[in-house]
């Protein structure tokens, strides 16, 4: 009679000494591959595995990485897209992340050995994009910078803010319970679709702390609307002595061509605002941080508030950041200033690559995003593909993200980097019948 194969089944300390294993060990950490080897001799002393087998179904149970966060095509069509994780990192940045991840000098000064001042290049390199603020200081993000202002210049006190500003900008956060959590009170002027100067000037007297406009980043009124523009806030600003507190959101340093509604900083500093915040992930193209950049007084006290510690961002924020700022064109600038027809040639190319009786280039639409330019279409180019093709191209490896559109999935090719066309093409080609892809 056969040896019964469950009494074979290999001890775990031999099966941890085979050279893969152990490679993945180094990997992915003993603790989570002894549980992954456990499970497998499990299954062995069942009968279910043969014990030859195990190493192999040890290594395929593994992940290929550490982490769970995987790397996702992003084929929607969206730049700035939130649930992928907002804007992606240049290269650049990705390496000065990587530079910066052991022991760096970011509290040291080399040249004399003693404590230098964290984060003096990056926020240098930001001045240097935004000659007109007076000073700068960078935190854990949008929200942490607009409640920081709140908090160091308005605790206790109040905020006069338009009704038609008190937006909510995504899964729940809204920019007014921030502000109130922090023990501000809002004084609101105007109505949802018009407000005018006459209502700011109604509403300040000696408890109110500063004015606030706050672009609403994801949507537009239109139609029987007013606002009051930022120089016209100043100008009440200055006769009443306040500051004019600007969250422009998106981050960007200066006007862009192709947005022309979206608030920058240089313009929104030299409209007479005291104050400004954004953010680091929308379309300044680089890692989540809040940007505060103003009149150096105001900057000062909100550095120096015992509260900014616990906003401050880390040493790979910082490297990110100041790569992204003084480094090349981001891949958000880069889908910005595609080219359409650039777009469509690529789309061909990858329709033939795939199959011509599958796929086809087609014009399409990209958006900016969470990111800001709402309404704004960005022309771009897409491979079109049966709908069914979403789910399994998502499952894939690397999963890769379209959109459906009239009943058809599209790629759209504004934020895939030209780089990983083939990558695409063979995503495809692997989740779609050789049959189908035939003319
Ligand atoms: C996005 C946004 C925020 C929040 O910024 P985060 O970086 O997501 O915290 C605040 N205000 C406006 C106007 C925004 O667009």
């Amino acid at each position: 009679m056969a040896e019964d194969p469950r009494r074979r089944t290999p001890r775990t300390d031999a099966v941890l000494a085979d050279p893969g294993v152990a490679e993945a060990c180094r990997r992915l950490g003993r603790d989570r591959v002894k549980a992954t080897v456990s499970t497998v001799l499990e299954s062995c002393r069942r009968g279910e595995v043969a014990p030859e087998d195990v190493v192999a179904s040890v290594l395929a149970l593994l992940p290929a990485a550490p982490g769970s966060l995987r790397p996702v095509i992003n084929a929607t069509g969206v730049v700035v897209h939130t649930n992928l994780g907002r804007a992606p990192l240049s290269e650049a940045a990705v390496e000065a992340v990587v530079r910066a991840a052991g022991p760096t000098d970011v509290e040291l000064d080399l040249d004399s050995g003693r404590r230098g001042r964290r984060g003096t290049a990056t926020m240098a390199a930001l001045a240097a994009l935004v000659p007109d603020a007076g000073d700068v200081h960078v935190v854990n993000n949008g929200a942490a910078a607009l409640g920081l202002a709140a908090l160091a210049l308005a605790q206790g006190r109040r905020i006069v803010i338009a009704r038609g500003e008190l937006v909510e900008i995504g899964d729940g956060f809204r920019i007014p319970e921030l502000l109130e959590s922090v023990g501000v009170e809002l004084r609101e002027v105007g109505t949802t679709n018009r407000v005018r100067l006459a209502d700011y000037e109604a509403a300040v007297d000696e408890s109110v702390a500063f004015l606030l406009k706050v672009h609403p980043s994801n949507f537009r009124v239109e139609g029987f609307t007013s606002s009051v523009s930022v120089e016209e806030l100043a100008g009440l600003g200055r006769r009443t002595g306040l500051p004019v507190v600007v969250d422009i959101g998106s981050g960007l340093l200066a006007p862009h061509p192709r947005l022309p509604e979206e608030p920058d900083a240089t313009t929104v500093l030299r409209a007479g605002a005291s104050l400004v915040t954004a953010s680091g992930d929308k379309l300044l193209g680089g890692p989540q941080a809040g940007l505060l950049m103003g009149e150096a007084e105001l900057v000062h006290r909100l550095r120096r508030h015992p509260f900014a510690r616990a906003l401050r961002v880390d040493k790979l924020t910082l490297a990110a950041l100041e790569a992204t700022l003084s480094g090349p064109a981001t891949p958000v600038a880069e889908a910005l200033a595609a080219r359409p027809e650039e777009l469509m040639a690529r789309a061909r190319a990858l329709a033939l690559a795939i199959g011509p009786g599958l796929a086809t280039a087609v014009a399409s639409e990209g958006r900016v995003g969470g990111g800001g330019g709402p309404g704004v279409p960005l022309p771009s180019a897409a491979v079109a593909l049966p709908h069914e093709l979403a789910a399994p191209l998502r499952l894939g490896e690397p999963p890769v993200v379209g959109h459906v559109h009239d009943g058809r999935l599209l790629l759209d090719l504004l934020t895939v980097p030209a780089a990983l066309d083939d990558t695409v093409a063979d995503a495809v080609r692997r989740v779609a019948p050789a049959d189908a892809r035939e003319a």
